[in-house]
């Protein structure tokens, strides 16, 4: 080595890896996780207004693994599903910002799935041709199941099929690697990881709603939900991070209870896997 090795700059300590499903208004879907269009649009101005840089899910779980670094303000924009709004509404703004994402397909859901279809999806969902597109605007693809089943209640070989299809789907799809998963729900458990892994990604993504920093599970890496109700403030607590255990005090109770109960289920259920 001839050159003075680069000065290792410290990694800000977390990234904030934010959740969106739907960009659409009250008037379009029942869920109140979807986010309007105009809000969605007042937080990508925030984002760039506050100088942040966006990097793909798999960027930032790779930096946090020790294996590459975070921009200075780096957030994460993930949105889970596929639903086909992602194309109307966020990629204009996403190019506007030069901001990109990363989109979990459910690819039973894909609307022009075929003899693969898996159905009924939530709402109208992205079409393959969509898909393409986003890919080669740079947005990443990840998967997202193949059927949106509860991963930690479903047996082993279901299991699997739920992780392969997906990743060969759209691996030929795109013609990319699809190294990132988003588990449907944000459930998963030891077993569901170790299926994950053996599939063959890198990474997945849970919920958790708490901040992603480095050393965090690669196969469990938090994200904060951004819902319909989500207000500027909030947003900008959300990103700047710390405070989570306030802004998410109901999701975090939830959660703890939803993880009793369905741990309970899993083993009367029988497929309760070693930890
Ligand atoms: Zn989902």
């Amino acid at each position: 080595m001839t050159a003075a090795a680069a000065p290792i700059r410290s990694a800000p300590p977390y990234v904030p890896i934010l959740m969106y499903h739907e960009i659409a208004t009250a008037a379009d879907t029942k869920s109140h996780l979807a986010v309007p269009p105009d809000n969605f649009a007042a937080q990508l101005e925030y984002l760039h207004g506050a100088g942040y840089q966006t990097i793909t899910f798999t960027a930032a779980a790779r930096a946090l693994a020790g294996a590459g670094q975070l921009p200075e303000r780096a957030v994460v924009l993930t949105f889970d599903d596929g639903y086909a709004d992602f194309h109307r509404e966020a990629l204009p703004l996403l190019d506007k910002y030069g901001f990109t994402a990363t989109v979990f397909v459910t690819t039973g859901w894909i609307d022009d799935a075929g003899k693969y279809a898996a159905g009924p999806a939530l709402g109208p969902m992205l079409s393959w041709s969509q898909i393409r597109e986003l890919a080669a605007a740079g947005v990443e693809i990840g998967a997202h199941s193949h059927g949106h089943p509860q991963l930690d209640q479903i047996p082993a070989r279901q299991l699997r099929d739920e992780l392969n299809t997906p990743k060969d789907l759209l691996e030929e799809g795109i013609g990319a690697p699809v190294p990132s998963v988003a588990y449907p729900f944000g459930y998963s458990n030891a077993g569901v990881r170790q299926a994950v892994r053996a599939a063959g990604y890198q990474h997945a993504c849970a919920v958790a709603n708490a901040t992603a920093r480095p050393g965090a599970d690669e196969f469990a890496v938090p994200r904060l939900t951004v819902r319909a109700s989500t207000r500027p403030q909030t947003f900008e607590r959300v990103v700047r991070g710390g405070q989570e255990s306030t802004i998410y005090l109901k999701d975090h109770a939830l959660t703890k209870g939803y993880a009793l109960v369905r741990r309970t289920k899993a083993v009367i259920g029988g497929i309760s896997r070693s930890a």
